[in-house]
């Protein structure tokens, strides 16, 4: 990864125990920036239905995961509910030629390893109101059997408690009110002072040369 910062877009990483709401807030997201694209995963798990490959994921095998693993063809990767996950470092680098701004969707494993990797990231972690509106909000989903569902909520509280690494905290209690949180968080981080020491170099040092 090329990690020139005069370059490169932003990268943002949102991730969310099951049944947080994250996927309506990133669509609200997507809509609202139309400079910032999503990165679409490979994924070994079978599509679910409604899902189609290439938008929602790269439904690959195991053995071509495996294969990708080893190359390093990943900017992260992880074994989330016993099926590999992982973002393509090249088509992240597309988007960013492109000149969009980077949207990740993706696990706390695979949170940690960006931060190693792009210490300029932002890292974006949704909070359920409580465990018990997950657990309303899953059952309400409908999609999953009563015994995936305790596994769902075992796995969100190991997720909430990586929840203090990540830059910003949202709770999605209200949707509109979290949307209007990630949209603020979205519009000002570009204007952090170790972004704008880079894109605004020059007008800095004409604003400052005698
Ligand atoms: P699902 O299979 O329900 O779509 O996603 C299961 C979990 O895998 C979610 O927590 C989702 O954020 C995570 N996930 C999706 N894509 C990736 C990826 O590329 N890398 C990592 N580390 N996790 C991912």
């Amino acid at each position: 990864m090329s990690n020139n910062p005069d370059r490169d877009g932003e990268l943002y990483v949102i991730a969310a125990p099951s049944g947080a709401g994250k996927t309506s807030l990133i669509n609200s997201a997507l809509e609202e920036f139309p400079s910032l694209a999503f990165s679409v995963s490979d994924t070994t798990r079978a599509a679910r239905r409604g899902e189609v490959d290439g938008v929602h994921y790269h439904f690959i095998e195991p053995a071509t995961f495996t294969e990708r693993v080893a190359q390093g063809r990943y900017l992260e990767h992880a074994e989330v509910f016993g099926h590999g996950y992982g973002t393509d470092r090249a088509r992240v680098r597309q988007l960013w030629g492109k000149g969009c701004d980077v949207l990740l969707e993706i696990d706390v494993q695979g949170a940690a390893q960006v931060r190693q990797s792009h210490p300029q990231a932002c890292l974006i972690f949704i909070l359920p109101p409580s465990l018990e509106a997950l657990r309303a909000r899953l059952v309400a989903r409908g999609t999953d059997q009563p015994d995936v569902i305790a596994r769902r909520l075992g796995e969100a509280r190991h997720e909430i408690s990586a929840c203090l690494e990540f830059d910003w905290i949202l709770v999605n209690d209200q949707f509109n009110h979290a949307r209007q949180q990630l949209m603020s968080i979205l519009r000002a981080w570009p204007l952090r002072r170790e972004r704008q020491k880079i894109v605004q170099r020059s007008r800095l040092a004409d604003l400052l040369s005698s």
